[in-house]
């Protein structure tokens, strides 16, 4: 019996792990595990467990309908996943167990004590790689170490691509009669502690879901994306992050499909479609940085000089960031729409970011874990990188004085106020001309049910190239 181990790989189509585990004859498996109390320590989102979980039910019953059962195991910490394992191999006769390789350092230890046990019962173990186009670790300079900085990456990125290609696996063909499915909220020992597990309709799971929303995209926005990506009012990027970050769709097929719609592979910015292929390869560059820079996953800053970095831990000052409710119309439209959804645009996320380190200098990693526990698309190495790249501690090429303005910001790239009214109720009636800078304007109008802005952000800023400066003495 040959034993495939699902977990950020939710997916049919182009998923390795699956696919070896069914080259050839003879009986196949599925496993997915829930760790409950696991899932709380790493932060993970209500919403995230929710749209995942809905997304195991789908693909529970795709395997059935093919022949392959479907094992749910409850373990409430990876501790206890080797043992729970171990049984359950021996339980079905497993002589071989695969599963796409994680890249986090919990998810490491634990797929490493799994292979320790698993060898002492001769069940040999098969690491793949399913969550990146190019293995984590494969692009390195040329005397062996990790890029640093993004572009250099970007263009050793696509040369080895060129040079490797990828191929994209078929899902698995019918493997016998179909089986029997019984959905989760059936199933009372899985639903205790876990919180709602119906589907939430704005987020529907599925890989035709998935696939829909990825041509969609490329119909006519990924062409456009260079100009459009940067407004939130406007929906000019692809909303893939919870499919990818669930596995739903794979990087591949995402790249592939890319190469489809174009005729080529863009490799240059000259090229229409091109950014959006160097945002996947952000997404690379994030995972080679994890597994490269374990500490990464410890809380650690990238550039270590950094971590004595004197940042506030201030409980008033984040709640009314977390709240929205800075007196910044751009940072609390943000928070209330990440609040309300699950999810928040790449632009207004560096926005947030930067208002919470540079103007209220809290330390980034509360923010991190608030991004985590309401997101999503919440991913460890993309969150971390980009709260670290925010912050100024971590891997950019630009110095430490980036520093976003959220007034200007939100007059660059909301002009007539339009995200902001849908979030901000309070200024839903302003005139475009106020919608930045509200408060003479309400002032005005005797009107009090908007916060005034918590800093000054001309004297906050400076503040934080301070900060910053105090390292170098
Ligand atoms: C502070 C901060 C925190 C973030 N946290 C996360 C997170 O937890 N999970 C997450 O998936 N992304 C995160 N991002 C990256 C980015 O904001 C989202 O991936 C993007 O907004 C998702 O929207 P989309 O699917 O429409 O992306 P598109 O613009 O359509 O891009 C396609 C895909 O590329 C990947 N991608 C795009 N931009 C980035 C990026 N800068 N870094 C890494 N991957 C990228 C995503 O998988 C995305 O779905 C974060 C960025 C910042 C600044």
């Amino acid at each position: 019996m040959r034993l495939v181990w699902l977990r950020n790989d939710l997916r049919l189509a182009d998923n390795p792990a699956l696919r070896y585990a069914c080259a050839g004859d003879g009986p196949v498996a599925a496993l997915f595990i829930i760790s409950p109390t696991q899932w709380r320590q790493h932060k993970m989102a209500p919403i995230r467990q929710r749209f995942m979980l809905a997304q195991v039910d789908e693909l529970g019953r795709e395997l059935a309908a093919l022949g392959i059962p479907l094992h749910l195991l409850r373990v409430e910490t990876f501790a206890e996943a080797p043992a729970a394992l171990s049984d359950l191999c021996r339980e079905l006769g497993v002589t071989q167990l695969y599963a796409n390789q994680a890249i986090e350092i919990d998810e490491q230890r634990r797929d490493h004590a799994v292979s320790a046990v698993l060898a002492e019962q001769a069940v040999s173990c098969h690491w793949l790689n399913g969550c990146c186009v190019l293995p984590p670790g494969r692009v390195l300079t040329g005397s062996g170490e990790m890029f640093k900085v993004f572009t250099p990456f970007s263009r050793a990125w696509l040369k080895a691509l060129d040079e490797e290609g990828f191929v994209i696996h078929r899902a698995p063909a019918p493997r016998g009669e179909p089986l029997p499915w019984q959905p989760l909220v059936e199933r009372a020992w899985v639903d205790e502690g876990l919180g709602e597990l119906t589907p939430d309709p704005r987020w529907p799971v599925g890989e035709v879901e998935a696939l829909r929303r990825l041509n969609i995209f490329l119909e006519q926005a990924v062409l456009d994306y260079g100009e459009t990506r940067d407004f939130p009012a406007i929906a000019g990027t692809s909303v893939l992050s919870p499919y990818l970050a669930a596995g739903i769709i794979s990087p591949r097929q995402c790249v592939a499909a890319l190469q489809q719609r174009l005729g080529y592979r863009p490799q240059s910015k000259a090229q229409p479609g091109f950014v959006w292929l160097n945002e996947l390869i952000w997404r690379e560059f994030y995972r080679h940085l994890l597994v490269l820079i374990p500490t990464l996953s410890m809380n650690r800053p990238f550039k270590p000089e950094t971590a004595d970095l004197p940042w506030s831990w201030d409980p008033d000052a984040f709640a009314a960031w977390c709240e929205g409710r800075t007196g910044y119309p751009i940072v609390d439209a943000a928070m209330r729409c990440l609040n309300a959804t699950g999810w928040m645009h790449n632009r207004l996320r560096m926005i947030v970011a930067s208002f919470l380190t540079k103007d209220l200098h809290i330390h980034w990693r509360l923010g991190e874990d608030y991004f985590m526990s309401r997101l999503i698309d919440g991913d460890l190495a993309a969150n971390n990188g980009g709260w670290q790249w925010a912050a100024g501690t971590g891997a950019d090429a630009a110095p430490y004085f980036r520093i976003f303005n959220p007034t200007t910001q939100g007059q660059r790239f909301d002009p007539q106020g339009e995200f902001i009214r849908t979030w901000v109720t309070e200024l839903a009636d302003i005139p475009a001309a106020y919608v930045h800078q509200p408060h003479d304007w309400l002032r005005l109008k005797g009107r009090r049910d908007y916060p005034a802005p918590m800093v000054d952000h001309a004297v906050a800023r400076v503040r934080a190239i301070e900060m910053f400066r105090s390292l170098e003495k």
